[in-house]
Order: structure tokens, then sequence, then C-alpha cells
């Protein structure tokens, strides 16, 4: 089992970047870390800093405060960044659904006109060929 598929905190890649204190900004029980492989410019990962499997997994608090953290970070990417005029938030639960680290995390994709051909329809395309309608 590799750090991706962990289901422990001692083998896992987002408790090893919280050991190491990689995050941009924390609040309260939760922390975000820029992804290594982002989609757009500035795409971020909030997630609880108690190693939870996912989102289903998080407590009431740990969710408050990830929601809190994401709304800061949200703004501060506005302000800092004019061309991003939209956001996709999201969280893939389960292998089935896409995710691929087994410790709770919620996508925050800053969107700006112009960066896909046809945005219509945003977070359906997870299936392909069902984004537009
Ligand atoms: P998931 O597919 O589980 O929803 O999201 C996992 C995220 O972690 C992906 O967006 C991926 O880019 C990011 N990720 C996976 N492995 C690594 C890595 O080794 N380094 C970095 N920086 N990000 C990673
Ligand atoms: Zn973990």
């Amino acid at each position: 089992m590799n750090e991706l598929e962990s289901k422990t905190e001692t083998d896992c890649l987002f408790c090893r970047w919280i050991r190491e204190g990689r995050h941009v900004q924390t609040y309260g029980s939760a922390a975000a870390f820029k992804d290594g492989y982002p989609v757009t410019d500035g795409h971020l990962l909030v997630v609880p800093l108690r190693h939870a499997q996912n989102w289903f997994a998080m407590t009431d608090s740990e969710l408050r405060d990830a929601d809190a953290l994401i709304r800061r970070l949200a703004e501060k990417i506005r302000k800092a960044d004019p061309s991003v005029s939209g956001f996709n938030i999201g969280t893939n639960i389960g292998e089935s659904a896409g995710q691929t680290v087994f410790h709770a995390h919620i996508h925050l994709i800053p969107r700006r006109d112009g960066d896909a051909d046809n945005p219509r329809g945003g977070i359906r395309g997870v299936i392909d060929g069902k984004r537009c309608y």
C-alpha cells in the first residue's frame, strides 16, 4: 500500500504534508495545500488536520472549519487575481467517484473566463460526455 492508498495516518500523503507544515493557510482544524497537479492556476485542497477517510467521516466542527477556510481562501484568491470569475468546489468520495488520496479533501478550483472551450455543466463533467445538457 502506498501513500495515495493509505488507510492510516502513518502512510498518508496529506498527513505527511501536515507534519511537514506545507500548508498555505489554516483555520481551526482545517488546512489548505497547493494541489501538485493543478487543474487551473491556484487549485487548492482543503483538508482536516485529523486523518479522516473522506468528507462523510468529517465531524460537524471539521466541516465548519473547512467551509470557513474555503470562503477565506476564495476571497483572497479573488482579491489577488481579478481574472478569477468563478470556482468549482468538490470532493471525491470513494474510488468509484475518483478519490485517489484517502484523507478527506475538498478541491477549490479557481475558474477564469475562457479557461475551457465550453464550461457549461461544470462538475457534471465527472462522467465523460455528461457535462453539457
Ligand atoms: P482526489 O483524486 O483524491 O480527489 O485528489 C487528490 C489530489 O491530490 C489530486 O488533485 C492530485 O493532484 C493531488 N496529488 C496526488 N498526488 C500528489 C503528489 O504526490 N503531490 C502533490 N503535490 N499532489 C498530489
Ligand atoms: Zn491522512
